[in-house]
Order: C-alpha cells, then sequence, then structure tokens
C-alpha cells in the first residue's frame, strides 16, 4: 500500500525504510527493499508483519547499501501476507525486481502464457507475473525502459509500478494506472513515492505523473512518457503542508 523508489550519491536503505515508514498510516501487512549496491548486484530482503520486523531483520543480517532502491508495503490482494508474498518479487534470474500496489486484472492469462514458455513462480501474487515477464521482455530488448514499456503495455487493471535491474544501476521506472506516483526532485537524487509523505523530508519539489504515463529516474534526470514513449509534460508542484 505504499512505494518508495530512490536514486543519487546517499547509501539507499536508510532512506527507503523512512519512507515506509511515512506510509505507515495507509495500513499493510508486508514490507520489502530491494537495493542495487556497488558492485551492481542486487539484494532484497521482505517480511510478513509491521516494518519493524523487516528493520530488526536488516540489523540482525545486513543487506548490502547501494545507491539505488525500492521499498514498499503490501496490503494483500493475491496471495496470503507471507514473506514469499511480500514484495519486491525478482525475474527469474533474479537481476531485476519489481514493487507493485493494485490489481492486475489480466494476472492468470499472462501466468498461462508465462508457464506455458517454462517460466515457474516463487508466490501466489499478481505482482510476480509482472517481474516475470520483464524478466523475460529484458532479455529481448537489452534496455529496462524499453522492457517495462512493453510490459505495462499489456497490463490491465490498477498499479503503480517500479522496477530496476541490476545491470542498469542508477536507474529506477514506475508506471500508473489507476493508482497514484508521484516524483520528489531533489539536488543529484530524485524519489518515487506512492505519496508525497514518502519523500517530503528529502525535498518539497514534486511532478504529479499523469494516468497511463511511465516515468524514468536518474541522479541526475527525470523523463515522462506515455506507454508508447511519447514525451508528456508533467505538472510540478510545491508540497506545502508540514511534514
Ligand atoms: N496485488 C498485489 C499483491 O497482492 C499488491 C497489493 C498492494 O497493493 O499492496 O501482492
Amino acid at each position: 500500500c505504499g512505494i518508495v523508489g530512490y536514486v543519487g550519491p546517499r547509501q539507499s536503505q536508510a532512506v527507503l525504510i523512512s519512507g515506509l515508514s511515512r506510509l505507515e498510516y495507509r495500513g499493510y501487512d508486508s514490507a520489502g527493499i530491494a537495493v542495487i549496491d556497488g558492485g551492481g548486484a542486487l539484494g532484497m530482503r521482505k517480511r510478513a508483519g509491521k516494518l519493524k520486523v523487516l528493520r530488526d531483520d536488516l540489523a540482525a543480517h545486513p543487506l548490502a547499501d547501494g545507491t539505488t532502491g525500492i521499498g514498499h508495503t503490501r496490503w494483500a490482494t493475491h496471495g496470503g501476507p507471507t514473506d514469499g508474498n511480500a514484495h519486491p518479487h525478482l525475474a527469474d534470474d533474479d537481476k531485476l525486481a519489481v514493487i507493485h500496489n493494485g490489481i492486475i486484472e489480466n494476472f492468470s492469462e499472462l501466468k498461462d502464457e508465462l508457464l506455458a514458455d517454462g517460466f515457474t513462480f516463487r508466490s501466489e501474487t499478481d505482482t510476480e507475473v509482472a517481474a516475470v515477464l520483464l524478466g523475460r521482455e529484458y532479455r529481448r530488448a537489452g534496455d529496462l525502459e524499453e522492457a517495462f514499456r512493453a510490459v505495462v503495455s499489456r497490463l490491465e487493471g490498477a498499479f503503480t509500478l517500479l522496477a530496476m535491474h541490476e545491470d542498469q544501476p542508477g536507474l529506477v521506472v514506475g508506471a500508473r494506472r489507476n493508482s497514484p506516483l508521484v516524483i520528489g526532485l531533489g539536488e543529484g537524487e530524485n524519489f518515487l513515492g506512492s505519496d508525497v509523505a514518502a519523500f517530503v523530508e528529502h525535498t518539497r519539489n514534486a511532478l504529479a505523473i499523469g494516468q497511463d504515463q511511465i516515468v524514468a529516474i536518474t541522479p541526475g534526470a527525470v523523463t515522462v512518457t506515455d506507454f508508447s514513449g511519447n514525451p508528456v509534460e508533467v505538472e510540478p508542484f510545491e508540497v506545502t503542508w508540514d511534514a
């Protein structure tokens, strides 16, 4: 029920956990993060229960930190609130991580297609289908933004979806349909959030992403396009409420 993404010079775990804690008010049953570390390897930790369970797990068994990361709090709709169903979900090669708020209505058709293609699944979620599909598209396209466009165009329902790939560190892509996503603009760093609360402690400069749009953030740039890849104008605004 909450989403945060970060690219920049800072170690991302603290930014992600703090963003997720500011989204706790929305309610959730599980939490997880994925980061790309300095060596370009993707690490992930996810746990059913409160954010404290995840935080304690990370303290006891630290995950290599990295400056690119995504974080999620889940409100289960497909599959019970277990560690395995918590997000992020990985592609089959474990190189790519996806988080999602919402419901992918056509997930069972897509899952059948992937099963027929020889893929297996590690969770009962609708979300993992998007992760596995994105992994397959990435191998075809060799580029995260292009693969992501191909995948989101095939999804029906409601989604705020974020993804990153260990071969393209410093890049987080996101898309939204019938579900919110906002960009936080920093100095040499950028943020994504399901709500401005995810990043308001770092920046008050935000951009609202429209329906059926895709965003790519790197430490120095933000680009927004439609699902076909055409650039679109986005509306800047300043967050004025007290954080
Ligand atoms: N449908 C997804 C799941 O059950 C996402 C739920 C959410 O919005 O947190 O895992």
